[in-house]
């Protein structure tokens, strides 16, 4: 467990145990204090921190997929399955497992919300961060064209493997939010 104390403007850790999503999340808090200097409604600043939480998982599972990717190779069927559940569980909100549930004043047992488009554009704004289809798919596709893949990943459209001299493409599965375009 760890907290961040607005009024001492420090992080409280239970132990050396702590998780780095709970850091990213507690950092977060320190940021909205210290940098923004503090005043914004719980509602907010728990919005972001809890953005900011799963993008830093998102990031992990993101590196993951891009890693085997480079290792597996044109092999349709994984980068099928792993595209298709990333935008699945990223590609809009609410989503659980995803983005998941964030809580209001959260030690005290506050309410739970989803996290929104407000949390996202105030990432965006406070850290530039966002979350772009089209920019991972053209990481993604760079790779597939330097193994000569017959097939690409794109953000809409259709599902299909390659065929004699056609080209394939898979698709996220369903429509991405327009933030996160
Ligand atoms: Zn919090």
């Amino acid at each position: 467990m760890a907290y961040w104390d607005p009024n001492e403007h420090e992080m409280i850790l239970a132990n050396d145990e702590v998780g780095h999503d709970t850091i990213i999340h507690e950092m977060t808090h320190a940021h909205n204090d210290l940098i923004l200097g503090g005043g914004l409604d719980d509602r907010t600043d728990e919005g972001m921190a809890y953005a900011m939480q799963s993008f830093y998982q998102l990031t992990l599972l993101l590196a993951a997929n891009e890693k085997l990717t480079q290792k597996q190779g044109c092999d349709y069927r994984f980068i099928h399955g792993w595209w298709q559940n990333f935008w699945k569980m990223y590609g809009h909100m609410p989503s659980d497992p995803g983005w998941g549930t964030g809580r209001t004043n959260g030690r005290l047992g506050g309410g739970k919300f989803d996290v929104d488009r407000n949390d996202f554009n105030n990432i965006k704004k406070a850290f530039g961060l966002n979350l772009s289809c089209k920019e991972i798919a053209a990481v993604i596709n760079q790779i597939l064209q330097d193994k000569k893949c017959c097939f690409r990943v794109t953000c809409s459209g259709e599902t299909f493997p390659c065929q004699d001299d056609c080209w394939g493409q898979i698709s996220a599965g369903f429509a991405i939010d327009s933030i996160f375009q």
